[in-house]
């Protein structure tokens, strides 16, 4: 017999589990049937495809066995099983991605940490939630040898060879003093119908029936009343995408949605498609209310199962919907689809690519009848998978247009979020150009950036985008429809002859100004320039268009790339109407200068949502300004 430890996250995972941070207990059989589905669905795939498997035998069934002597609940399988090797990868670590961040956000209180394990979807270890011991037997199909996995959740498991007629696995769970309500049968049977009603294999569990006394004519006892154990298939064991929607009620879809997402929240919505015609096929796509741990990493696990004909095939491909809708959980099944396809020949079989491109159109115009119908819905949508949704806008150039439909913006002149539709109503019809603004800093700071006065002067609303994505994304997108995207630092306005020579004149009276103030910045600036774009500040970087702009050096730099090429310098613009520039100006006290010369700077880089290099220089700078001033 050989012990072993668990993998120390898969350990903190079971003492969660043990200690019940997890409220709702009974999902644990939720979790180890939906298991046993993945079992069979992956053994039926293998029997009908893989030469190697054509002489095992494909009855699939889950049983369910009670026994009150010795407060077990055991679960059973017909499905693929597993080998040693498979037992001590699968029951003693845990492969799920984002584990290690999940378990990094737990606070310490019981509420809000039952929440974040909802979310995250607990799967084998819920067993230890309502038992002190847990014994799985199993055996690989096409192979012979059995093998017996047991732990009392302590940090450690063993396992051993074991006895076992058939392919399959059977997890024994010795029950918790206190958990005796898993022991009965209604119970166990309204649990499972509400979890596991439409799992696409047929679950069976012995129940106890009373048959009635029987009597004859004369109303007297010939045979007494007394119980049979009969044995029943208690879930319907439909697969329900394949039932017609009028057939369905919310509750299925969403006990479904449990099932296959491991999720105790309810999704916030579903859309039920089946379509005929020169390719059949049927989508049940979930949108979840919360976004999984994993969405931003890259080995997230997709949420979308492909089935062929009701033949699980794959639910590990990342490419049966685009990434920027990787939030979607769900079925695909086709009945027009090889049964033996490969990874290689789903991404380039035509029919899936109909399908997907069918079913992305039909997802995104979902969306957009929330967006315009049930306004509330959507902004929850949008505020777990707004930022994901965005990644379309550069890897799904065919549906732009309608994944810009899809965002919401702020503005420069509202309080109040608005769409690319509605913002456009405001356009100048003759020039069709949408200005936009993006750093990654808050809305709040963004509207009072320098580079907004030029509009603010002239009442032109600009789009203002403050998430991170939006930085990198929008720089890429150049249009909607027929107007231009262009970026507010761009903009350019009419100037009138008057404003023209204004600017000349400045420029030349300032001209050893803006050269002294070069001289002290050296290479941190690429130039200082009078501008008259500006009212309320003193002055604004600009980065010269030539260069990358800061936030794709900054992404280079991240990505490892090109790190000994130069940061772009910026121009440093200034403000001679303003007037600290114009008392600067006229100062002869060099060191006042010099000071005041650095801290405009990265003042004008604070706006622009960059982080300063020294910060520690920037206050002691101002400091000194300060008491000069005193
Ligand atoms: P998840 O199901 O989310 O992967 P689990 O902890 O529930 O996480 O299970 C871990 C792994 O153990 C599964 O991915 C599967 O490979 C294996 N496994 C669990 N239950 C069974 C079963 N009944 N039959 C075969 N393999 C199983």
């Amino acid at each position: 017999m050989a012990k072993h430890q668990f993998q120390t996250e898969a350990n903190q995972i079971l003492q969660l589990m043990i200690h019940s941070l997890y409220s709702n207990k009974e999902i644990f059989l939720r979790e180890l049937v939906s298991n046993a589905s993945d079992a069979l669905d992956k053994l039926n795939m293998l029997v009908l495809t893989d030469e190697k498997y054509k002489d095992v035998t494909f009855a699939p069934r889950i049983d369910i066995v009670i026994n009150k002597e010795l407060k077990t609940l055991t679960i059973k399988d017909t499905g693929i099983g597993m080998n040693e090797e498979d037992l001590m990868n699968n029951l003693g670590t845990i492969a799920k991605s984002g584990t290690k961040a999940f378990l990094e956000n737990l606070t310490g209180d019981q509420k809000e940490d039952s929440n974040l394990i909802g979310q995250f979807g607990v799967g084998f270890y819920a067993s230890f939630m309502v038992a002190n011991k847990v014994e799985v037997i199993t055996k690989k199909a096409g192979e012979e040898q059995a093998y017996k996995w047991i732990s009392e959740g302590a940090g450690e498991f063993e396992i051993e060879p074991a006895e076992k007629d058939s392919h399959g696995t059977e997890i024994i769970m010795y029950l918790n003093e206190g958990e005796e309500e898993f022991l009965e049968e209604y119970r166990v049977e309204s649990i499972v119908k509400k979890y596991s009603n439409h799992i696409p294999f047929p679950i069976f569990m012995d129940k106890e029936k009373t048959i009635p006394a029987l009597t004859d004519d004369d109303g007297k006892e010939t045979e007494p009343a007394r119980t049979e154990i009969v044995n029943e298939q208690i879930n319907s064991a439909s697969a329900l995408w394949t039932i017609p929607k009028s057939d369905l009620k919310d509750e299925d879809y969403i006990s479904f949605y449990e099932t296959i997402a491991h999720s105790s929240e309810e999704p916030l919505t579903w859309m039920h498609n089946k379509t005929e015609g020169a390719i059949e096929y049927t989508t049940l796509f979930y949108i979840p209310s919360k976004a999984p741990m994993d969405i931003y990493r890259v080995d997230y696990k997709p949420g979308i199962k492909l089935y062929i004909n009701r033949v699980f095939i794959t639910d590990d491909e990342k490419e049966l919907m685009p990434t920027y809708l990787r939030f979607l959980r769900g079925v695909i099944d086709s009945k027009d689809l090889p049964l033996n396809v490969s990874r290689e020949i789903l991404q380039s079989n035509p029919i899936m690519s109909k399908i997907r491109n069918t079913s992305v159109k039909k997802v995104l115009s979902e969306l957009s009848k929330m967006m315009k119908k049930d306004s509330d819905k959507y902004d929850i949508f949008y505020k777990e998978f707004g930022n994901v949704l965005k990644e379309g806008l550069y890897s799904d150039f065919g549906n732009r247009e309608k994944i810009l439909e899809l965002l919401k913006f702020h503005t420069l002149n509202s309080d109040e979020m608005t769409t690319i539709e509605e913002f456009v109503k405001g356009v100048d019809e003759e020039k069709k150009e949408i200005y936009y603004l993006t750093a990654k800093t808050s809305i709040d700071m963004l509207k009072y950036s320098p580079v907004l006065e030029k509009f603010k002067a002239r009442g032109i609303d600009v789009l203002l985008l403050n998430e991170e994505v939006d930085t990198i994304i929008f720089p890429m997108v150049t249009e909607y429809k027929e107007y231009k995207l262009i970026p507010a630092a761009d903009a350019k306005f009419e100037e009138s002859e008057e404003e023209k020579k204004e600017q000349e004149e400045l420029a030349k009276s300032y001209e050893g100004f803006t050269k002294e103030i070069k001289e002290i910045l050296g290479e941190s600036v690429k130039s200082v320039a009078v501008t008259t774009e500006l009212t309320d500040s003193p002055v604004a970087i600009k980065i010269d268009k030539e260069d990358p702009s800061y936030m794709m050096a900054q992404m280079m730099k991240q990505m490892g790339q090109a790190t000994d090429a130069p940061e772009p310098a910026p121009i440093l613009q200034i403000n001679p109407k303003h007037e600290l520039i114009a008392k600067l100006k006229d100062t002869s006290d060099r060191n006042l200068i010099e000071d005041a010369a650095h801290v405009l700077l990265d003042q004008a880089k604070l706006f622009d949502g960059q982080e300063l290099d020294d910060t520690a220089d920037f206050v002691v700078r101002l400091n000194r300004i300060i008491s000069k001033a005193l």
